[in-house]
């Protein structure tokens, strides 16, 4: 039996209203003096100053850096150095998505160590940084729940993968009621990415018991309510299931990795500015459709687990009616193809054999059940065009 290693943050608090824990939290931990990073969206809503008003009330002067922008840059992350460095922080507080929790992650590396986030890119492992405690607005990227950080690299417009302990929040506040405002692209987008972290640590070479069985329920319960929680954006009880789902599906693929599906969406994220979760959305259907033939048990089990076959089905039925399900499901939430986004089809096409090499130097295609070469990566993506 092989031995799996587990990575998961110290302290997770998770239900309706674990973000006004936060003073609580950073108490436990030994902290008191936090730097926020968060995204103009939050400073609008009033979700960074009611953080900004607990720690008040909890005696904590707080830092802020409210700049934060989608799929963030290192020119992003180097405008907030000035402020952090300015202050005597002992920890890192991110409030919002994947983009402000990967910004945060990056200055709390760069805050103690000091350098560019080039130098932190993988192979390089980040060991250590000031400590992050996370609170997660969207339920999709399980950033809250990994030692990953997604950095695009300004100059290059490398999306720079930086992997290590040190960008493990020490603590994430896991509260649905934040997703509340999520619109439904938003809430679409993010939650296909969480149903494809489920799905890829399910079917990945690198799955294990543990991340079999977060993956597993994580899996049931945003095929049960994403389509709720897109269409009645109030719905406490889809809200809910989808955010632990997310968090569940982030520990899932964190400690089994993702597979083909994120190996290619990240150089379309990169070159065409497309959304992480919608970028996945768009790979979901057909790279399963391509892939089940090496692993029928598993994504059959995906089927059964996701309530899609009968129990009398034979393996091929119940992975034939898993992508016929993934089909319907990208179509009712309405993802378009990168034709339809509004990609240049001309750039589209010119571009496959890079994006294709891109996708495999990440890695990530090597732990899919049918591992592709460069030709078959640019034929799905012809065939998702
Ligand atoms: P995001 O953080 O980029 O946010 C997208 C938009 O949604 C922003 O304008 C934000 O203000 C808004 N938003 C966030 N929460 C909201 C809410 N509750 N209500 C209304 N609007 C809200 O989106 P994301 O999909 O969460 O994050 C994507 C990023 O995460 C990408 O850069 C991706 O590479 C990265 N990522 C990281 C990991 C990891 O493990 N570190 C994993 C997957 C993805």
């Amino acid at each position: 039996m092989t031995v799996a290693t587990i990575n998961l943050p110290r302290i997770l608090r998770v239900g309706a209203g674990a973000s006004a824990e936060l003073a609580d939290t950073l108490r436990t931990l030994g902290l008191s003096k936090p730097f926020l990073v968060t995204d103009p969206f939050m400073r609008q809503c009033g979700y960074a100053e009611r953080v900004q008003e607990l720690l008040a009330v909890a005696g904590m002067a707080v830092g802020l850096f409210g700049d934060c922008v989608p799929d963030p840059t290192t020119d992003s992350v180097n405008a907030a150095l000035a402020s952090v460095r300015s202050g005597d922080y002992d920890c890192v507080v991110a409030l919002g998505g994947g983009s402000s929790l990967d910004t945060a992650k990056a200055i709390a590396v760069l805050a103690e160590h000091g350098g560019s986030m080039r130098d932190y890119k993988v192979p390089h492992q980040v060991d250590s940084g000031l400590p992050i405690i996370a609170i997660p607005t969207t339920a999709g990227t399980g950033s809250e729940v990994t030692r990953v950080a997604v950095i695009t690299d300004t100059e290059t417009e490398e999306k720079m993968l930086c992997m290590g302990l040190g960008l493990m929040p020490v603590a994430a506040l896991v509260d649905f009621e934040l997703t509340l405002t999520m619109p439904y692209r938003l809430t679409a987008d993010t939650g296909i990415d969480s149903l494809c972290h489920a799905l890829e640590a399910f079917i990945s070479r690198r799955a294990n018991p543990f991340t079999d069985s977060v993956a597993r329920t994580a899996m049931c319960s945003i095929y049960a309510n994403i389509r709720t929680a897109c269409d009645e954006p109030d719905n406490r009880a889809a809200r809910e299931a989808m955010m632990l789902a997310a968090t569940q599906g982030g520990i899932a693929f964190a400690n089994a990795s993702v597979t083909l599906i994120h190996g290619m969406s990240r150089p379309i994220g990169a070159r065409y500015h497309v959304p992480h979760g919608l970028s996945n959305a768009m790979l979901l259907p057909e790279v399963t459709a391509w892939s089940v033939r090496q692993a029928p048990v598993r994504y059959a089990h995906c089927a059964r687990y996701m309530g899609l076959s009968d129990p009398s089905d034979s393996d091929a039925m119940a992975c034939a009616k898993l992508v016929q399900a993934l089909r319907e499901l990208t179509l009712d939430l309405q993802v378009p193809g990168p034709r339809a986004y509004g990609i240049d089809e001309k750039d589209w096409f010119s571009s496959l054999d890079l994006m294709a090499s891109q996708a495999l130097a990440s890695g990530s295609p090597a732990n899919n059940p049918r591992i592709p070469n460069a030709d078959e990566i640019v034929s799905l993506y012809r065939r998702i065009w």
